[in-house]
């Protein structure tokens, strides 16, 4: 049984509401990749598109109520493979969004693209329906190792999407993974200067990790040791950096353009193309996830609730189409707060401005001056009155400074 979202006066305090940005999430894959845990499930028969479409738009607008006279910052399509669905979907879905709320003028708005599905003609119709940033699953440019991913696209199909998604859109990110199975550093760097030669606004480089409940769980692959993927790390951070992209979190680069501006001990640029829906998230942002298994975030007065859809695409589509596809919803407590904030934004290299954690986490910057004095006794952290940051020790060991906040449930 759902509880009710009748907001009521707790301990988190807003002077305002954050940014609201909206996800949706496209649950199926031509094939299931054996390294994957999202919520994706192989398209076996035709994908029932229309019921879909209609799902998301009921479920859109049971959840109005929540976020009545609220903006939208940025709209992200993931899954999955929102790329599998037509541009007529997506624009339905789309104008179903935009006369029921206010979008903000220049909000970004992200498709996930894998290139086994990419057509000239339909990313155009993309464009023509208000998606503005294309993000591209390349993952690697050489046949070898796309093929012991289980990727459907060869090198050539990667080279093309690019090629049509570049020519289609001025804003493209490049999904990369390096510490791939029989992977050498020099391979990882050829994967990365591949990249380059397309001057993508945006990159993300993903270490391939192995998790539970996956193929590669069960017969798992060997892959290059803990050195190998280190100096990976590194070369590739050398790289984009020489580059002109800003490392800006822990697995996404971006173009730099605009001056530098000081931060506690090093500049960062003023203006580069960030993902500014991830951004929201790493800032502790609002979101409303609409789709199966979508999580969504959202503050009231005095409260921030964590919310669930239902995850399987059949009985999410049911449960959408019965005005009920919230399964879980739990609210988030004072205890918790601030570690959940942390996890956020410690992933930023830079950090985050002082006011933002009382600005977010509602609670004044004190409640958690204990764990920030000791992770800066550490050399986990840095701070003035202006920003906190992870140090390049805290962002190596992000874990360990995160389990820092995570003492505060247990004192509270
Ligand atoms: S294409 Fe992406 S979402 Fe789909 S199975 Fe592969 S990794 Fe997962």
């Amino acid at each position: 049984m759902t509880p009710s979202l009748i907001p009521h006066p707790s301990s988190l305090q807003f002077k305002a509401l954050p940014p609201l940005s909206l996800y949706f999430h496209i649950p199926w894959c031509a094939r299931k990749c054996p390294y994957c845990d999202f919520n994706s499930h192989e398209a076996r028969a035709t994908i029932p598109e229309d019921r879909y479409v209609a799902a998301l738009i009921a479920d859109l607008e049971q959840a109005l109520p929540k976020v009545w006279g609220r903006r939208i910052h940025s709209v992200f399509f993931g899954g999955g493979t929102p790329s599998l669905f037509s541009a007529q979907a997506m624009d339905a879905v789309l104008v179903a969004v935009r006369t029921r709320l206010t979008v903000e003028p220049d909000a970004e708005v992200t498709l996930e693209a894998n290139p086994g599905t990419v057509e000239a003609g339909k990313f155009r119709d993309f464009r023509a329906a208000g998606i503005n940033r294309l993000s591209i699953g390349v993952q690697s440019f050489d046949p070898r190792h796309l093929k012991a991913l289980g990727r459907i696209h060869d090198d050539i199909e990667a080279r093309r999407a690019i090629e049509i998604a570049r020519r289609n859109f001025d804003d493209v990110n490049l999904d990369l993974m390096y510490g791939l199975p029989g992977q050498s550093p020099d391979e990882a760097i050829a994967d990365i200067d591949a990249a380059l030669g397309y001057s993508p606004p945006h990159l993300s480089c993903y270490h391939l990790t192995i998790e539970p409940n996956t193929y590669f769980h069960r017969f798992p692959p060997e892959l290059p040791g803990d050195d190998a993927t280190s100096a990976m790390q590194d070369a590739i951070e050398s790289r984009l950096a020489a580059a002109g992209y800003e490392h800006y979190e822990t697995s996404a680069f971006a173009k730099v353009s605009g001056p530098l501006i000081p931060h506690p001990s090093s500049l960062i640029p003023a203006r580069s193309a960030r993902c500014a829906h991830n951004l929201n998230y790493w800032q502790f942002g609002d979101y409303l996830g609409i789709g199966a298994g979508a999580h969504g975030k959202l503050s009231f007065p005095g409260r921030i609730v964590r919310e669930a859809r239902v995850k399987h695409p059949e009985r999410y589509m049911a449960a959408a189409e019965r005005g009920a596809p919230v399964q879980d919803e739990r609210e988030v407590g004072a205890a918790d707060v601030g570690f959940e904030f942390m996890m956020n934004a410690l992933r930023l290299n830079a950090g985050f401005p002082s006011r933002l954690f009382e600005e977010r986490a509602g609670l004044p910057l004190t409640a958690v001056l204990r764990e920030l004095e000791e992770a800066e006794r550490r050399g986990l952290i840095e701070r003035d009155h202006r920003r906190i940051a992870p140090t390049p020790l805290g962002r190596r060991f992000l874990n360990d400074l995160l389990q820092l906040f995570l003492r505060e449930k247990a004192a509270v």
